[in-house]
């Protein structure tokens, strides 16, 4: 078949073909840690699998409004005033199936061909595909270890031309874990306020966990609030990556066509999934939290462990699941006949020798780097980075 041009240079994200390469090798019986995925290790928690079984038993089963259930959107709304301290009318929300559609929603929503879409690196790469997908062009902006992977304002003035349309990041960030503050925030807000035909989407994905205290969002600056679109989801916090929901708030307008886009593609987010969701956003957090701080405690270890690796010079995440250390001091070093030339040879090399499963960084625009989630447990971790330590000492 001639298939559409518009997937000849879409790839098959690395995270996912890191995946397969391991679930490959534990098929053939080899012993391998898999630290490459974006997913929680926990399951759902109780509360909220009994509220999709009530759903199915109450008949919740049929085609949900396309933007969402009212209950749900109600929710989602009050969760925005409780945590964010953000005012957002039920009609300024949609939810989709994950918080992936959503940015697919807003980015075909907003970008006409040859728009520019700024993305600071490293960057999830989910949103230079959708910029492709919508004809746009991404200007990348590199932000260094030496400033916890963040963007400076100076940077991001720098990078906005009269092309510009939209801006997007996240924080907690996947893959570097940082988190800006808010006086960050407000500094990149400053540079904002002069260019108002900016649109910003700030993913929040990984807002429950958060080893920095609370989470601050672009959307509180208030000269902003009518062009940030915040997207958000339950896969992450809730341990729901399977569930498949997410919502996007914002200008009504976005929501709106975002709505006519979502009506023509999927008809709305699973029913069952949306009963459950309400269950989880309003239920006390504590779960939440419990799943955040053993993050925390892994986070802890595994930067310790890598600290201690020579070669390795790691940042020190402060929130989602993944440390993305350093690791270029290896380049041109070789064990037998492995030679290691870049970030790429480099993860394959920790899988083939130490059997363990990360993801280069030039997955995410960082070709410095690697990522090690710690979504897995504190064993497996254990002799990960026991395994790690001696394959890369054995390079020459
Ligand atoms: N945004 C970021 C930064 C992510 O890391 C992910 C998942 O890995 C998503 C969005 C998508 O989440 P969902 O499972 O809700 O589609």
């Amino acid at each position: 078949m001639q298939l559409a041009q518009r997937l000849a240079t879409i790839k098959e994200p690395q995270t996912i073909r890191m995946a397969k390469l391991s679930r490959e090798m534990k098929a053939k019986g080899i012993n391998v840690t898999d630290l490459s995925l974006g997913e929680p290790d926990f399951i759902t928690p109780e509360h909220i699998c009994e509220a999709a079984v009530k759903a199915m038993n109450e008949g919740y089963t049929k085609y949900p409004p396309v933007a969402g259930m009212p209950d749900l959107l109600n929710a989602i709304s009050a969760k925005l005033k409780r945590d964010n301290n953000l005012d957002y009318e039920p009609k300024q929300i949609i939810v989709s199936t994950g918080a992936k559609q959503s940015l697919a929603n807003a980015v075909l929503s907003l970008i006409d061909p040859d728009d520019e879409v700024i993305i600071p690196t490293p960057y999830w790469v989910t949103y230079s595909s959708l910029v492709q997908l919508a004809g746009g062009v991404s200007k990348f902006i590199r932000c260094g270890i030496e400033n916890d992977f963040k963007l400076t304002p100076d940077q991001l003035e720098a990078a906005i031309s009269s092309k510009t349309k939209l801006f997007i990041f996240s924080s907690p960030c996947n893959p570097t874990g940082s988190v800006y503050t808010r006086d960050e925030l407000a500094a990149l807000a400053e540079v904002f306020k002069r260019y108002p035909y900016v649109a910003i989407i700030s993913d929040e994905i990984y807002e429950y966990i958060n080893f920095a205290g609370g989470h601050e969002s672009i959307a509180q600056f208030t000269e902003l609030k009518d062009r940030v679109i915040i997207v958000n989801g339950m896969s992450k916090g809730f341990a729901m990556t399977g569930w498949r929901l997410g919502y996007m708030a914002g200008p009504l307008d976005v929501v709106q066509a975002c709505e006519k886009l979502q009506a023509q593609i999927t008809s709305g987010a699973n029913s069952i999934t949306q009963r459950a969701s309400i269950t989880a956003l309003l239920s006390d957090l504590s779960p939440t939290y419990k799943m955040r701080d053993t993050f925390k405690q892994r986070r802890d270890f595994v930067t310790q462990s890598l600290m201690e690796m020579p070669g390795v010079v790691t940042n020190h995440p402060q929130g989602a699941f993944y440390a993305f250390p350093h690791i270029s001091s290896f380049f041109g070093k070789s064990a037998g006949d492995t030679k290691i030339l870049n970030d790429e040879d480099l993860s394959m090399y920790l899988l083939n020798e130490a059997r363990v499963a990360t993801v280069c960084g030039s997955a995410f625009g960082e070709p410095d780097c690697i990522r090690i989630s710690f979504a897995a447990g504190m064993e497996q971790l254990e002799a990960a980075m026991v395994q790690m330590k001696a394959a890369l000492a054995k390079l020459q």
